[in-house]
C-alpha cells in the first residue's frame, strides 16, 4: 500500500489526490507509469494478456473486439484496405 508523501495516509491506487491534506499524488514517475499502462490498455499485447487473463476468455475476446471496432477510425480502415490492397497486388504479381 503506497502512502501519501506529505502526510502519510494511507493511499488508494485509483486516487490523485489526498484526502487528508489534499496532496496531490502524481510524481513524474507515476504519470510515466500510468502514460504506459494506458498504452497497454490500448495495445496488442495489452489486450491479449487482458483476454488470457479473464476467467471467461470468449467474453473477455468479445470485449476486446468490439473495443477494436469502436476505436477504429474511417481512416484506420483505409489504412487495413491500402495494407490488403497491397499484399493482394504483391501476391498477384508473384502468381
Ligand atoms: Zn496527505
Amino acid at each position: 500500500m503506497k502512502v501519501c508523501q506529505s502526510c502519510g495516509l494511507e493511499r488508494k491506487n485509483s486516487d490523485k489526490k489526498c484526502p487528508s491534506c489534499g496532496g496531490l499524488y502524481l510524481t513524474i514517475a507515476e504519470l510515466i507509469a500510468e502514460e504506459e499502462a494506458n498504452d497497454e490498455k490500448h495495445s496488442f499485447k495489452g489486450r491479449c494478456k487482458r483476454i488470457l487473463n479473464a476467467e471467461n476468455s470468449k467474453d473477455a475476446f468479445l470485449f476486446e473486439a468490439r473495443q477494436i471496432k469502436a476505436e477504429l477510425t474511417k481512416k484506420g480502415i483505409f489504412t487495413i484496405f491500402l495494407i490488403i490492397a497491397f499484399v493482394f497486388a504483391l501476391v498477384i504479381s508473384v502468381l
